[in-house]
């Protein structure tokens, strides 16, 4: 049976905006050594803006824009959507392009009149002929903290995207809290290294790890388990899911994907990040009370 000090604990939390779907994760993450969260749309806001467009050298920078978001047009994810956005705002129609293919983790795949198209990131478009954009121009966007995306056809890079996402204005405050509680963070994120580190930076994370995919996440999870036992993950995507699954403790951000919202633990019904710290106060204080 739930014990009264349990109950309380648990309105109390949701009047401040924390949603437990069960009173063994409130007595769980006052104990939590260590949380992963994830970069886009947990750290950062999630709103993604096309900041730079450049084209290859000899190409119409509207045609290509215009195959370009037609691609992206069709995907739901934040990149994808700020892309299609960029384009719009200049007045360019989209057309749906049959047969793309989204590949999570990596890019988009699709079939435009007699070439293929490869939209994302340079290890996934891979052309010899990236050389040039990924030594040069995309290392320079990267340091600024900035997601660089490619796009190639059969003969090579025709253009690259880079897009910025701030820090929530209140993950470093709450990156310090969860440091005073004792606990370790860690960011976990498909992007760049360079990318990944200026954000790292901003947000005052203890350490981050780049490149990650979806079942790449799930193994450093479980990896930290192992290191540190009591574990939490914080994400909103789809791709956070199964990472939100391992953790002791799986938390969502509110305004995230129904997958996150479902497989998660705690919901921070406000997006506030500093709310997980306030959980861990919460939770030590009620398992004083009922042990
Ligand atoms: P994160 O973990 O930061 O949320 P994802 O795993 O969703 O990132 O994606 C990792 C990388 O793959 C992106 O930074 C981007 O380079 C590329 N990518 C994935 N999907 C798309 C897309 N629809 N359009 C463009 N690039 C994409
Ligand atoms: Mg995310």
């Amino acid at each position: 049976s739930i014990m009264p000090a349990t109950l309380s604990a648990i309105s109390n939390g949701a009047k401040n905006g924390l949603l437990f779907k069960g009173g063994v994760h409130l007595e769980n993450i006052g104990s939590m050594k260590a949380i992963a969260l994830d970069k886009t749309g947990t750290l950062t806001q999630g709103k993604p803006e096309v900041t730079d467009f450049i084209v290859r050298d000899g190409m119409d920078d509207i045609s290509v824009l215009t195959t370009w978001a037609s691609i992206e047009s069709q995907s739901t994810h934040p990149l994808a959507q700020a892309i299609t956005k960029f384009a719009l705002d200049k007045g360019i129609v989209t057309t749906p392009i049959p047969n793309m293919k989204d590949v999570p983790g990596w890019g988009i795949e699709a079939t435009v009149g007699s070439k293929k198209w490869k939209v994302g990131k340079p290890s996934f478009v891979g052309t010899e002929a990236s050389k040039e954009f990924h030594d040069g121009i995309s290392s320079i966007l990267a340091d600024q903290g900035k997601t660089v995306v490619f796009a190639a056809d059969d003969e090579g890079i025709i253009a690259v995207a880079a897009l910025r996402d701030q820090v929530r204005l209140e993950a470093k405050e709450a990156i310090t809290l969860l440091r005073e509680s004792g606990v370790y963070t860690i960011m976990l994120t498909g992007d760049n290294e360079r990318t990944a580190k200026v954000i790292a930076d901003d947000a005052g994370v203890d350490h981050y790890i780049a490149e990650c995919l979806p079942e790449t996440k799930v193994t450093h999870l479980k990896e930290l388990l192992s290191k540190y036992g009591n574990v939490g993950m914080v994400g909103d995507g789809i791709n956070d899911a199964p990472a939100l699954a391992t953790a002791t403790t799986g938390i969502a951000m509110g305004e995230g994907t129904d997958v996150a919202l479902e497989t998660a633990d705690v919901v921070l019904m406000k997006n506030e990040l500093a709310r997980i710290n306030y959980a861990i106060q919460l939770s030590r204080k009620m398992n004083r009370i009922v042990k």
